[in-house]
């Protein structure tokens, strides 16, 4: 079929409308675009990250929407489904896959780098691990595209953190990832700090999952770690054992994590920032903590993730803002100059004629 979408064309320029054939392979599925989320990696390749496909590049991986049409060998049960497309495809094949480390499989497929994405009318996946929900068209699905990737990449990184109920857990960055991950948290038992410079952004994180805010405008990150220290002293939290989750993306976000560094604690890196930052690595080996990176979320984390939102745990909607697709530059330049405080979801407006 023809389908449409808004591709990358020259770095740092504007998404072009493309027109361009699609058909499901052996293994896939087209899928109808219903919502897709930008993320801040859409930015990223726009600025000079490499794609794994060559440009023009539909972009986009946060994706909800119905398989359409199915290629030979496809589970047929899917036809018709509504779906959420995971960000990260792995091949289910391969020795990582067995491990269930389907998030580094190296054939994965990743929707918007190795093919055309989701700022589209459809697109082609594998089918294996496309994630059947049971939500009519329109918002109601448009708004689960977050769970492709804000959300079940927190979900993933507080899975893999060893987080327990009664933890101290510290969002640096109260975005997308991490103003789900806060409420993922939370949800988890664990006692909940986010630290962001946006005083609006952590207004809405006090009413969903953050019991304590912190706003580091000014301060220096040794002099946030005191605060922190005295907060979790006056509040009976452990003093040990934090749990650091990086959600901001930026250098300074990323020293503070850093800096919060103490006895136990694990740093989970989530967002991603292309710059180089300084820090004392020794502290890791100091205070027997550790540092873990996350990429995507394996396909097996999905129906625990799909469930904290199904279930209320998690509220998207404070945190999500639908546009037109047709809209998309606009919200690319609202991102890019820090304007945008919601996750935009695109909802597809071709024109059909
Ligand atoms: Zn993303
Ligand atoms: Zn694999």
């Amino acid at each position: 079929m023809r389908a449409r979408g808004y591709a990358l064309t020259e770095l740092q320029a504007p998404l072009e409308a493309l027109d361009f054939d699609l058909a499901p392979g052996s293994g896939e599925a087209l899928v109808e675009v219903c919502g897709c989320g930008v993320c801040h990696t859409d930015i990223s390749f726009i600025e000079g990250v490499p794609t794994r496909r060559e440009r023009p590049l539909v972009l986009g991986h946060e994706v909800s929407g119905r398989v359409v049409a199915l290629g030979e060998g496809a589970d047929p049960a899917l036809e018709g489904r509504a779906v959420i497309v995971p960000a990260v495809l792995p091949c289910g094949e391969c020795a990582l896959c067995a491990k269930g480390r389907g998030e580094i499989c190296r054939r994965q497929v990743f929707p918007g780098s190795d093919t055309h994405g989701g700022f589209a009318s459809h697109l082609v996946v594998p089918a294996r691990f496309l994630q059947p929900v049971d939500v009519p068209w329109g918002k109601p699905l448009a708004r689960l595209s977050v769970i492709a990737d804000a959300v079940s990449t927190a979900f993933q990184s507080v899975e893999r953190s060893g987080l327990a109920e009664g933890d101290f857990a510290i969002f640096v960055g109260a975005g997308g990832v991490g103003g789900f991950g806060i409420q993922i948290a939370r949800a988890l038992g664990a006692r909940t700090l986010a630290i962001d410079i946006d005083p609006e952004r952590l207004a809405a994180l006090r009413e969903h999952g953050a019991e304590w805010t912190l706003n580091p405008t000014g301060r220096s990150a040794k002099e946030i770690k005191r605060e922190v220290r005295a907060l979790a002293k006056e509040s009976d939290l452990p003093a040990t054992e934090w749990k650091i989750f990086e959600t901001s993306g930026t250098a300074p976000g990323q020293e503070l994590a850093f800096a919060l560094l103490g006895f136990g604690a694990t740093l989970s890196v989530v967002g991603y920032h292309a710059g180089e930052v300084s820090v004392r690595l020794s502290n890791l080996m100091a205070f027997d903590a550790r540092a873990l990176g996350n990429w995507g979320c394996d396909p097996a984390r999905y129906p625990r993730a799909i469930d904290t939102v199904l279930s209320g745990l998690v509220a998207l909607d404070p945190f999500i803002e639908f546009f037109p697709m047709s809209r998309v530059n606009e919200v690319i330049d609202r991102m890019r100059r820090g304007e945008q405080r919601k996750r935009p979801i695109l909802l597809p407006d071709f024109d059909r004629s």
